[in-house]
């Protein structure tokens, strides 16, 4: 109203400013003034009337121009509008809306809506269009279209009544993309939900800031935990379930991740617990989702059950630790060998240690680098058997036997090889190998083989040394039987019969030394050979040799000479005398045997500037010489009976391996320099202990007739063999003024008991019902005074020993040499 009455204001206004312009101001009469003002009156109301018809013409363009624009922008909406009758007949609608129907906009004018409308879907149209009509607010539907060119079409129907209740205003919007989006909505959602629920990974879905938390059904079928779908769990509930073990672990690290926004991913791996109180091994992993302010409010992550696969990489562990075990705990060297490294790609523990120890790492190793480890004798067979593993033709292994240089020594080993890899084209690209060390082994083989070979070399040569034995023996014993078969020739005498007695000597000499020999080198083996050291002259010893041999010498017509280098008075060593004699008398014995004519010289040089100085002894002959090849071997014992070409000469081939036994016993050595046909040189040394002093040298010149002893001995020969009683008889009548006889050791205990005053008694061992042992025992029970000399059979083991723990003062070996007992009989009876 206000406003009403101030528009008209200012139209009047208007109009008064338009007359004054049209009529300057006059000065009327007052009588005039009614008149006038009713005209002014007119005049201005007709301007009014103007000026309004004038506003009305432009109101009228500009309605006309706003009808136009609406009119455009109606036809021309985004949206159909369509004015529906009560029945649902279309009585206007815009361009858009026709557009949508898909026809013309007067083709569609007063034709039924629904007709438009999939049929299964009219009456959710019917249904809007009633409530419409019956309400006053507006009401909204969605239907899909059924046109002939438009399928698929949705339309979202939104409806208001018309104020004469008589029409509906309905606006019409095209929905299909957005009902496709939602259809594709739905159907992603439909396929995660059945996935989820097909699926065993258990999902979870945590609500940080209400704690709680939804899991799939998998999380029921997997762990048994029905709560998890029929109620909520949260946080507490899950870490709860977690091992003890793992708690706090697993919390620290979960919490960590929710808590640190720059975070988002969190993973681990532990124990979690099973309805029916069991563990399984799980590996989860979670995702956390922040809000604008960086605050964690969701997290989904998905549980997978891994106890299967931690079993079997348990199973795997294990069974790598037992294949290692096993790697380290052989000490076969293995390694794998690969051929497109070029190099060993694993070793063992041995492998490793083996190559170190020569300075070579094994992890580098490669068969370039073996092959120049690798023995000449093996190499060829060595490549040539990998090639062949690498040719592939079927052979897939191999084994041999090679020698390994390993430090400064070659070494045995056994290679085995077999294919591990191929490639697709079956070449094989690795090998693994074991070498085992058989070195000790195969020294084993050789030292049997050796053995073998030796014992049959031994079999040999001592059958070979029975039949020459026996031939040794029947020789003296021919002479010796046949010569005193000859003695009893009537009428023998004089100087044939001298030459009988001497044969059937030389004989018997020869055959007692035959079995001197046997049993020295018994006792050599045996180890029971021992050694007396005493202060012994050598030059001493070099005189009686050459005494001993010079006769023989002479006979044979050869020179005999000796050089003692040394002045007597250092020319007393220590030294087992005897056996340097032995070794001597060997030397002479054979170089006499040995050569037809020239000359034999022997003797001694100090030898070696520095200490220890040795005595070097040789013995020069310029006889049948040896051959190179047996030079060696005459030092073996029966080596002589071996050699075929022996020339007939005597001897059991016992004397240089006796010889060179002493030898090394006496810390020396012996070897022979010789040429076949002119002569040999036997040479062995002794050490120089040379006393300063020259004493009283055990043994001095050959033994002569002796007869220093201070009075007549009264004798009891304890003998139970006839002939060696008689021996002894005779030999001792000389420094004898009685002889008492017995023949067991009974006998002679009892003859000692009525004779107190025998001086000496001269004890067999061996006899029957009471040995010469027992005899002197019982004998020491009633008298200490007598000398008891026990007759050994020559050297058998321990023979004096016992003699003198029996009692006796001495021994003499059987068969008793006159020199020897008189020897003894002046050392307990001298003057
Ligand atoms: P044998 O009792 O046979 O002499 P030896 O052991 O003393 O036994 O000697 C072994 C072998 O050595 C002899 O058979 C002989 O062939 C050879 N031999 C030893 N000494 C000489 C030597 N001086 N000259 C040549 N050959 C010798």
């Amino acid at each position: 109203m206000k406003k009403k009455s101030e528009n008209a204001a200012s139209l009047r206004q208007k109009a008064e400013e338009h007359l004054n312009k049209r009529k300057p101001n006059t000065n009327k009469m007052a009588s005039e003034t009614n008149t006038l003002k009713l005209i002014h009156e007119l005049e201005v109301h007709q301007i009014e009337l103007e000026l309004q018809n004038e506003e009305l013409l432009l109101a009228n363009q500009r309605a006309y121009e706003a009808s136009e624009k609406y009119k455009e922008l109606y036809d021309f909406a985004p949206s159909g509008y369509f004015t529906l009758s009560q029945e649902g007949k279309i009585l206007e609608l815009n361009l858009c809306g026709a557009r949508m129907l898909g026809k013309d906009r007067s083709f569609l004018i007063n034709k039924s809506f629904n007709q438009f409308i999939n049929e299964d879907s009219r009456s959710v149209f019917t249904t809007f269009l009633e409530e419409i009509f019956q309400g006053d607010s507006n009401n909204t539907c969605e239907v899909p279209l059924c046109l002939k060119d438009h399928t698929g079409l949705h339309v979202q129907l939104t409806g208001i009544v018309s104020e004469n209740k008589e029409q509906c205003l309905a606006t019409v919007t095209d929905i299909t993309e957005r009902k496709l989006n939602e259809e594709k909505i739905q159907r992603n959602e439909e396929r995660l939900r059945l996935a989820l629920k097909a699926t065993n990974d258990v999902v979870w879905d945590w609500d940080i800031v209400n704690d709680s938390q939804k899991w799939n059904e998998a999380g029921e079928k997997v762990f048994g935990w029905t709560e998890i779908i029929e109620n909520e769990a949260n946080a507490a509930w899950w870490i709860e379930r977690v091992h003890p073990d793992d708690r706090q672990r697993v919390e620290e690290g979960f919490f960590e991740v929710v808590n640190n926004n720059s975070r988002n991913k969190w993973q681990d791996e532990y124990r979690f617990r099973k309805a029916d109180g069991t563990y399984s091994d799980v590996l989860d992993r979670g995702y956390v989702t922040h809000n604008n302010q960086g605050k964690a409010i969701r997290m989904i992550g998905a549980m997978l059950d891994i106890t299967e696969r931690k079993k079997a990489e348990k199973a795997l562990q294990e069974s790598e630790l037992f294949a290692n075990s096993i790697a380290n705990t052989t000490p076969a060297l293995l390694y794998l060998y690969d051929f497109d490294q070029e190099k060993n790609i694993w070793s063992n523990e041995a492998h490793k240690n083996f190559f170190k120890e020569i300075n070579i790492n094994a992890s580098e190793l490669r068969y370039s680098d073996i092959y120049q480890l690798i023995h000449p004798d093996n190499l060829d067979s060595s490549v040539a058997h990998v090639n062949e593993l690498l040719d592939s033709n079927g052979v897939s292994r191999f084994n041999m036997e090679i020698r390994i240089k390993w430090k400064d020594n070659w070494k045995w080993m056994k290679h085995f090889v077999r294919v591990f890899k191929s490639n697709d084209d079956g070449k094989p690209v690795q090998l693994l190998g074991a070498l085992f060390d058989i070195d000790d082994q195969k020294k084993t083989e050789q030292d049997l083989l050796e053995a073998k070979e030796k014992a049959e070399e031994s079999d040999r040569l001592k059958s070979a040394f029975l039949a020459n034995m026996s031939h040794e023996i029947r020789t003296p014993m021919n002479g010796i039987l046949g010569f005193a078969d000859l003695l009893k020739t009537p009428g023998l005498a004089g100087e044939e019969q001298h030459k009988y007695i001497e044969i059937i000597e030389n004989s018997g000499i020869r055959m007692l030394n035959i079995i001197k020999d046997i049993i020295d080198i018994s006792k050599i083996e045996a180890g029971q050979m021992e050694l007396n050291v005493k202060k012994s002259d050598i030059n001493a010893q070099i005189r009686d040799i050459y005494n001993f041999f010079i006769p023989e010498a002479k006979s044979k017509q050869l020179k005999l000479s000796f050089v003692n280098s040394l002045p007597e008075e250092k020319a007393i060593i220590k030294t087992d005398f005897e056996k340097v004699y032995a070794i001597l008398a060997n030397l002479v014995k054979n170089a006499l045997k040995y050569t037809s004519t020239g000359s034999i010289e022997f003797g001694y040089n100090l030898a070696g500037e520095h200490q220890p100085v040795e005595l070097e002894f040789y013995v020069k002959d310029t006889g049948i010489g040896i051959p190179k090849e047996r030079q060696e071997a005459i030092f073996e014992r029966f080596i002589q009976a071996d050699i075929s070409d022996k020339m007939a000469h005597q001897g059991a081939g016992l004397g240089l391996a006796i010889s060179k036994a002493y030898v090394e016993m006496l810390d020396g050595k012996i070897w022979v320099e010789s040429s076949a046909g002119t002569g040999s040189t036997f040479y062995f040394t002794l050490p120089y202990n040379a006393e300063q002093v020259r004493e009283i040298a055990d043994r001095q010149d050959a033994p002569s007739e002796k007869n220093n002893i201070n009075r007549k001995l009264k004798i009891l020969i304890v003998e139970d063999d006839e002939v060696s009683a008689h021996l002894i008889d005779i030999n001792s009548r000389m420094f004898v003024r009685e002889i008492l006889k017995a023949r067991t050791g009974f006998e002679a205990v009892e003859t000692c008991r009525n004779n107190p005053d025998i001086d000496l008694i001269l004890m067999d061992i061996r006899m029957p019902e009471m040995n010469g042992y027992v005899a002197a025992t019982k004998i020491r029970e009633f008298n200490n005074e007598v000398i008891i000399i026990a007759q050994t059979a020559y050297g058998l083991s321990g023979d004096r020993e016992k003699a003198i723990i029996a009692g006796c003062n001495d021994y003499i070996s059987k068969p008793v040499n006159k020199n020897e007992l008189l020897d003894l009989i002046e050392k307990y009876f001298g003057k």
